[in-house]
């Protein structure tokens, strides 16, 4: 038979009526002919008030005694939740973690789930049971009470959806499902009805309220279908599954972050280790970063520039200025009140002229762009937050985003067309079975290299609205696919903006760039005909400052010198040498266990 798992939050079994409401869901299910396991958060609040009580005897409570006492909330919640099915008329057994059979490492308060035995629950099920699973939750090898990290109850779900196979995986919230924008600053923001995983993630700022973005990673792993829906009401929510070649929309949504604050190390050496030195202060001060630049080197020297959340800034600084000063860089600079304002589909893969697009609409808008990075499904611009609600109005609907069948309204000069090359990956489904060893051992899913582009460099633009667009317009209507985009700050009032296409689309790009450098005087071009993007993939980016630190390390050892660089949520990208691919592909795959 096949087997639902649903997932109820912890407002969704606040109290009783919210708890025999959720049942009745599961009861459903099992009476439409599935068999169904249950998962369940602590009720309301109640992870945070166990936390503020262990805060009262202790500012220091060993890990080990603080997982022991937020197990207990979950615990809670599914014998209450079992007790309700009952009542309905149904078989329900409630289990902990370890009662499943949910084994995880040894790191308390964050551990990552090893394996998990369904044998238990394949005979309660056929037994004619409801399983009520307790989220959040599992036993390290010594039988110690372990927890998943805050919002763990989603990767509860999704690897039992993984391990039983199941159909679906329904996570049941507070809210209609996933939207194109924050609907609190866009009034005509709209449901969307399927996302990929990939969209999820990048779309992160928007979607972590609604799930917990290591599991939907985890979900990507092993193919597991999500929805997101409303536990208030029948609606149908937001399917997140590995995307399709239906005619969707371009762009899925628009993603902001609004306080950020941007460094810029100035005359950075261009050698191997620079990068590594960097980010292994960063790291070890555990600020984490956001976006990452660095565009081509000129004269020997290189600007990198990244942003952190607002108040991290005071640290931050503090750990660059000691950096810079090893590094003998020639200065370190900062702005705040900056905002990120991302767009993000795999629609920019397949159809050229979305870059062209977004920058039209901002130059429409006579907001100026000051740093930009992209992957391969995103492009971010770090603006003036003063212009951000602004910006995300004008993206969202110049996409079409507010119109119920996403046409594309006519913004002038920038066409989007499908490309005649598909750059979209391939989406593998292996065997869960016999992956379940280190199944959340995904801190690093992927690192690839295509040396099939070319980098074109774009200097001595004026630092003026609309820049951004004439060059990418020039290059979509010519029809070619652009991949990375990097334009660091300007200097001087002049900026410069780097770009790569596939190799067979660099003379023609170079010629149809032509009309734009002799219409604009100062403005010269360098290109590099064969260079190597790597591709570092997985969540654990951003979750965890070391993995920069690794692998700038990695490539430091190996002396790769980092060319270009730029980052996305699940993303790290960085343009080498192509001579050097096979030697960073080698030592990084080795780095991250990926062999
Ligand atoms: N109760 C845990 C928390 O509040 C786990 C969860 O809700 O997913 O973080
Ligand atoms: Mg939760």
């Amino acid at each position: 038979m096949s087997v639902i798992v649903q997932k109820f939050g912890g407002t969704s079994v606040a109290n009783a009526e919210k708890i025999r409401h959720a049942a009745s869901r599961a009861v459903e299910a099992k009476r439409r002919g599935h068999d169904v396991v249950v998962v369940v958060s602590a009720r309301g609040h109640k992870t945070d008030e166990l936390i503020e009580l262990a805060h009262g005897i202790t500012q220091t409570p060993r890990p080990r005694e603080m997982d022991m006492l937020l197990s207990t909330g979950e615990q809670e919640s599914v014998a209450l939740m079992a007790m309700a099915v009952h009542e309905l008329g149904e078989e329900a057994i409630s289990l902990t973690g370890a009662q499943i059979g949910v084994l995880t490492d040894t790191t308390h308060t964050k551990a990552r789930i090893v394996s998990i035995s369904t044998e238990r629950m394949r005979e309660l099920l056929a037994a004619g049971n409801i399983v009520i699973a307790a989220g959040f939750q599992g036993v390290d090898s010594s039988m110690n009470i372990t927890t998943l990290g805050r919002g763990g109850s989603d990767t509860t779900a999704t690897a039992l959806a993984a391990v039983l196979d199941a159909e679906l995986c329904e996570i049941y919230t507070d809210v209609e499902g996933v939207f194109t924008t924050d609907p609190r600053l866009v009034s005509s923001a709209r449901k969307v009805e399927r996302i990929s995983y990939d969209e999820m993630l990048e779309l992160a700022s928007l979607g972590a309220g609604v799930m917990h973005s290591r599991s939907i990673e985890f979900a990507k792993k092993f193919s597991v279908q999500l929805r997101v829906r409303p536990s208030y009401s029948d609606g149908p929510g937001t399917l997140i599954a590995p995307e399709t070649d239906e005619a969707n929309s371009i762009v899925t949504g628009v993603a902001f972050v609004r306080n950020e604050a941007l460094i810029t190390l100035v005359g950075l050496p261009d050698q191997p280790g620079v990068m590594s030195s960097l980010f292994t202060a960063l790291s070890g001060a555990r600020i984490p970063v956001d976006m990452v630049v660095q565009n081509v080197a000129r004269e020997g020297f290189a600007n990198v520039s990244f942003t952190v959340a607002e108040d991290e800034l005071p640290a931050a600084l503090r750990v660059v200025t000691s950096a810079a000063e090893l590094l003998k860089v020639q200065s370190v600079q900062h702005t705040t009140e900056l905002s990120k304002v991302s767009i993000v589909g795999h629609g920019m893969q397949t159809h050229t002229g979305v870059a062209a697009r977004m920058f039209q609409i901002l130059a429409d808008s006579g907001i100026n762009i000051r740093v930009v990075t992209t992957s391969e499904i995103k492009i971010s611009v770090l603006i003036d937050r003063t212009r951000c609600s602004d910006a995300v109005e004008a993206v969202h609907s110049g996409f079409g985003l507010h119109l119920p069948d996403r046409t594309l309204p006519d913004v002038g000069q920038a066409a989007i067309r499908p490309a005649s090359v598909h750059a979209a990956e391939a989406e593998v489904v292996a065997d869960i079975v016999s992956r379940l060893e280190g199944m959340e051992s995904i801190l690093v899913s992927d690192v690839s290299a295509d040396t099939q582009q070319s980098r074109i460099t774009v200097t001595g633009l004026p630092d003026d609205p609309g820049v951004a667009r004439d060059v990418f317009a020039a290059i979509g209507e010519g029809g070619v696919l652009v991949d990375m985009i990097i334009q660091n700050v300007a200097r001087d009032g002049r900026a410069s903006i780097s770009f790569t296409v596939p190799g067979n689309d660099l003379d023609r790009s170079l010629q149809l760039l032509q009309p734009f450098l002799d219409a604009h005087a100062g403005t010269t071009l360098t290109f590099d005909r064969h260079i190597c993007k790597l591709t570092i993939a997985g969540i654990g980016l951003r979750s965890h400052t070391d993995v920069g630190r690794r692998v700038f390390r990695t490539l430091a050892e190996q002396q790769i010198n980092v060319e270009m660089l730029n980052t996305s949520e699940i993303k790290l990208s960085i343009v080498i040498a192509v001579a050097q691919a096979d030697r960073a592909l080698q030592s990084l795959r080795s780095e991250f266990g990926l062999n």
